[in-house]
């Protein structure tokens, strides 16, 4: 099962992602966390992008396609995959179904968590609130100046992606203001509807 979390900076989509993994036994593939070990590792492309990721901005297109396409040839993406926070805009979206399709895979869903922006700051305000109060460290680009502008990227340059899946048949969108519990029930409903006969690891 191939699938594109998407929703602004805050909606949830790492947690739901979680548990997708572990009912589908499929792997999370995080551009974020992606990008944020190859700064902790200070790597060449870590470096270069370290500034644009503390100030809310898009790394370059090039950098996180050739990440993504690089992760997914893993055996552990063999049978299928779960996208967070890749594609960011549409030029992403593009080369994504360039990449699968070379590989002969496509897309079996694409999964929207549906927030609204007022919940979002409270939300981000919450996640450094909780790590800093067990002394877990906060993501530099989780204060509200930043994130903000990362709501402004979302606003232009990924918002347009949902309407990139919405006419190619791909798009579920879901209440992500619902409790998480919810969320995840109503993921799995969307994901028990699709044509495909994946088995979910958990009742096998
Ligand atoms: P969020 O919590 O906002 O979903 P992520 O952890 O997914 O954040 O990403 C953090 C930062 O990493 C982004 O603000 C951006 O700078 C960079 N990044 C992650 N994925 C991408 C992508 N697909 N394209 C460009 N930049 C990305």
């Amino acid at each position: 099962m191939r699938l594109v979390l998407l929703g602004p900076p805050g909606a949830g989509k790492g947690t739901q992602a979680k548990r997708i993994v572990e009912s589908f036994s499929i792997p999370q593939l995080s551009t974020g966390d992606m990008l944020r070990e190859a700064v902790a590792e200070g790597t060449a492309s870590g470096l270069l992008v370290k500034h644009m990721m503390d100030h809310g901005e898009l790394v370059p297109d090039d950098v996180v396609i050739s990440v993504i396409a690089n992760r997914i040839d893993h055996p552990d993406a063999a049978n299928g995959f779960i996208l967070d926070g890749f594609p960011r805009t549409v030029a992403q979206a593009e080369a994504l179904d360039q990449e699968l399709a070379a590989r002969g895979i496509r897309l079996d869903a694409v999964l929207e968590l549906e927030v609204d922006e007022d919940v979002l700051l409270d939300r981000i305000k919450g996640r450094a609130t909780v790590a800093a109060s067990r002394g877990e460290p906060v993501r530099r680009d989780d204060n509200p100046e930043v994130f903000k502008t990362r709501l402004e990227v979302y606003r232009e340059q990924t918002a347009p992606v949902t309407e990139y899946y919405r006419a190619r048949g791909l798009l579920d969108i879901v209440d992500g203001l619902q409790p998480i519990d919810a969320v995840t029930e109503q993921l799995a409903a969307v994901l028990a509807a699709l044509p495909s006969h994946w088995i979910r690891s958990d009742v096998r």
